[in-house]
């Protein structure tokens, strides 16, 4: 929309109804995307008006994880997102020819960021979630800039390494003003296929530690919304674009997650 005056944001509106929620991570690979479109499909379930923007730039699989292929079309100056299960989506890699890199700098980011939220035609939404990149980088900062209102979720493994690269994360909401709403342990515990017994694959206590961390940091109580098991059809489901609180919901992983969308 090149010479044209920047589109402002709706959702950073005083008058926007839209719960924006971030979900964050401090490392890769913890379930932060996994358990973005189980709280999207969740709460579409429901019957709310959900949108989810895959803003994990460089490692987006929000579309897949939601099974569509699906391209964003054109209507006038607006974009229409394609939907899955309910949900609207967005992500950069609907944008780029197959499976190619996304080799963007931080201005670029911003700028396709600015346009996710303002150039798509997202429409009354009650709950838009932004599937962060792991760690501290640009585009945590390009979202509190841009939507100063929305609201972090925090997601670790129980394993204190990630415990403390998920504080830091979370931390930098003292600096952006924005608000923790709460933290979301994943992979806590595996249930033994022969015997039930819990396995601690990855420890115990990390969701406790960084939201008792950010507590102390923030000054505000920031508490643990769930801890998701670590659980095959969660994983089914993600490769298979079915996300398991649809595909299983009284799964262990299915119902935890149910818990945690019923609480944001
Ligand atoms: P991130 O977004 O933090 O990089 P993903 O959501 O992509 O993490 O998850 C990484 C991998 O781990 C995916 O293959 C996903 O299916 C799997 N996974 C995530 N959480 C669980 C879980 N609770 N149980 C089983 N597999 C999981």
């Amino acid at each position: 929309r090149g010479g044209k005056a920047e589109r402002e944001v709706p959702f950073a509106q005083p008058s926007s109804l839209t719960r924006v929620y971030c979900v964050a991570s401090g490392k890769g690979g913890v379930g932060k995307s996994s358990v973005t479109v189980n709280l999207a499909a969740a709460l579409a379930a429901e019957g709310q008006k959900v949108g989810v923007v895959d803003a994990d730039i460089y490692g987006h699989s929000v579309p897949r994880m939601l099974g569509t292929d699906g391209r964003p079309t054109q209507v006038e100056d607006m974009i229409m997102p394609p939907s899955a299960h309910g949900v609207k989506v967005i992500s950069i890699g609907m944008f780029t020819p197959g499976n190619s890199p996304v080799v963007w700098r931080g201005p670029m980011l911003h700028r396709a960021l600015q346009q996710f939220l303002a150039d798509v035609f997202w429409g009354d939404l009650d709950v838009l979630l932004l599937d962060l990149p792991p760690g501290t980088g640009d585009i945590a900062i390009s979202v509190a800039q841009l939507v100063p209102n929305a609201e972090i979720l925090v997601v670790t493994t129980p394993q204190q390494a990630a415990a403390e690269v998920a504080e830091r994360a979370g931390s930098i909401a003292v600096q952006t003003h924005q608000k923790i709403i709460g933290v979301i342990e994943n992979m806590s515990g595996m249930p033994c296929p022969h015997c039930d017994e819990m396995v601690d694959v990855f420890g115990t206590g990390g969701g406790r530690r960084v939201a008792q961390g950010l507590t102390k940091t923030t000054g505000t109580d920031v508490p643990v919304l769930g801890a998701i098991p670590i659980d095959l059809r969660l994983r089914e489901g993600g490769d298979e674009g079915k996300p398991v609180v649809l595909s299983d919901p009284d799964s262990p992983a299915g119902s935890e997650l149910r818990a945690v969308a019923s609480k944001i």
